[in-house]
């Protein structure tokens, strides 16, 4: 009787455990929107002001700028995102130093920066990072239980895949 290799061939090919990282009860979280949601992202911080207070910020230069000054809160600035701030902040999930973005961007205008937003997201994905888009995701995600507490963030290995002849 042949056996049905089907499915080692797949399972050979699927993404391996490699990593896992830690995120701790304080979270590194970054906010982003684009300059037509940036009233949305900003009302909803206003809304969320006490929780977001717990956990370290960080932003784009101008969304950042924005919740600092109107929330009176600390948020580590990149550069604005269309000057290499979306880079950046991809930079820095790569190397695990964020934990979550709420990133509201705008589905009905063209960005000058189209490439570095979908690099961003893609990355999000990659690493694993919990992502919120519009405000009900956001909304979810701040009031989930796990935003208090410790959560190992698996990452798969994209690299033996890659490997793959
Ligand atoms: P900004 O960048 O906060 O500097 O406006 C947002 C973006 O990534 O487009």
């Amino acid at each position: 009787m042949s056996q049905d290799t089907s499915n080692s061939r797949k399972e050979q090919n699927a993404p391996k455990l490699r990593n896992i990282i830690r995120m701790e009860e304080r979270k590194r979280i970054v906010l982003i929107a684009h300059d037509n949601r940036k009233p949305e992202l900003l009302a909803w911080a206003k809304w969320n002001k006490k929780l977001l207070s717990k956990h370290e910020l960080f932003g784009t230069g101008t969304t950042g700028g924005i919740i600092s000054k109107e929330l009176g809160l600390d948020v580590h600035l990149f550069k604005s995102g269309p000057l290499g701030g979306d880079q950046q902040v991809g930079s820095r999930i790569s190397d695990g130093e964020i934990d979550l973005m709420i990133f509201f961007w705008d589905p009905m205008s063209a960005q000058p920066h189209d490439v570095d937003v979908k690099a961003l997201l893609r990355l999000a994905v990659v690493y694993n990072i919990p992502v919120a888009c519009n405000r009900s995701s956001a909304d979810f995600m701040i009031s989930s239980p796990l935003l208090q507490e410790e959560y190992d963030r698996k990452i798969d290995d994209y690299a033996a895949v890659l490997l793959e002849p």
